[in-house]
């Protein structure tokens, strides 16, 4: 797990696992926790890595209902997790989703964890929307077609874009269950004009981008989604993404959409 200040008020802690990404964002004395790093040991120490740089959390937020982004209360278990109202209807509608993703993963890694996960008091926020933070005000911005659910949050003063499982510089555009090419698009035109204003973007997995990054790869995951919607069995993969496990998802994207 290493720590990346992206900003004075702004950390980044990536977990070895896919190198999912948890960002602490902090204004006026308070702490907003986006997201969470995986295993056991890293969520033990996360409280610890955070307070080290003065960030010790009052809230947690999740991206999206994918079992990788919610374990934020297996390291704060008194906070709150707050979700777009989308993560909400889709935790609703699959109970015990991220939980059995979260087993079945474990199982795949032969992790032990002593606690199970239990989302506690969940927390639906309007999205678009804005969320207060110590006197400023975080954006909330639909991000929906990687799953059906979703939000970007975006830190205005600070210039800081966290984009969920968009703009991921380690991942191919993944189209999970409930996902479509058409959400991915809109999300992709919605993320442009922010990027555009953002001084980093920080993904949910792969190291925080600079903006020109971040733009060109917008261009190269809508000519992989053109790729994807003509049915390409071996479309050529963006530069640093063309690995045997993007093949995968890019397989997977096929018959999730076939
Ligand atoms: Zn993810």
């Amino acid at each position: 797990m290493r720590a990346v200040a992206v900003h004075p008020d702004a950390i980044v802690v990536t977990s070895l696992l896919w190198q999912t990404n948890a960002i602490a964002l902090r204004a006026g004395g308070e702490t907003m926790l986006i997201d969470s790093p995986y295993f056991p040991d890293e969520l033990e120490l996360l409280p610890g890595v955070l307070a080290q740089s003065g960030f010790e959390p009052n809230a947690l937020l999740a991206t999206h209902g994918d079992f990788d982004h919610v374990l934020g209360r297996l390291a704060f278990p008194d906070l709150a997790l707050g979700v777009a109202e989308s993560t909400m209807r889709r935790i609703r509608e699959r109970p015990g989703e991220a939980q059995r993703e979260l087993r079945d993963a474990d199982a795949e890694n032969y992790v032990e964890r002593t606690r199970p996960l239990s989302l506690g008091q969940v927390q639906a926020l309007p999205v678009p929307g804005q969320l207060e933070l110590g006197g400023e005000e975080l954006e909330l911005v639909t991000a929906e077609g990687h799953t059906p659910d979703g939000m970007a949050v975006r830190a205005p003063w600070m210039g800081v874009l966290c984009t969920g499982d968009y703009l991921c510089p380690v991942e191919i555009p993944w189209i999970s269950t409930g996902g479509s090419i058409e959400d991915y698009r809109n999300t992709l035109a919605r993320l442009a004009p922010l990027v555009e204003r953002a001084e980093a973007v920080v993904p949910g997995h792969g190291a925080p981008q600079s903006r020109a990054a971040a733009l060109s790869q917008i261009d190269e995951d809508l000519a992989y989604l053109d790729a994807l919607e003509r049915g390409d069995a071996r479309p050529p993969l963006p530069k640093g993404r063309d690995t045997a496990r993007q093949r995968e998802i890019h397989a997977a994207n096929l018959r999730t959409l076939g």
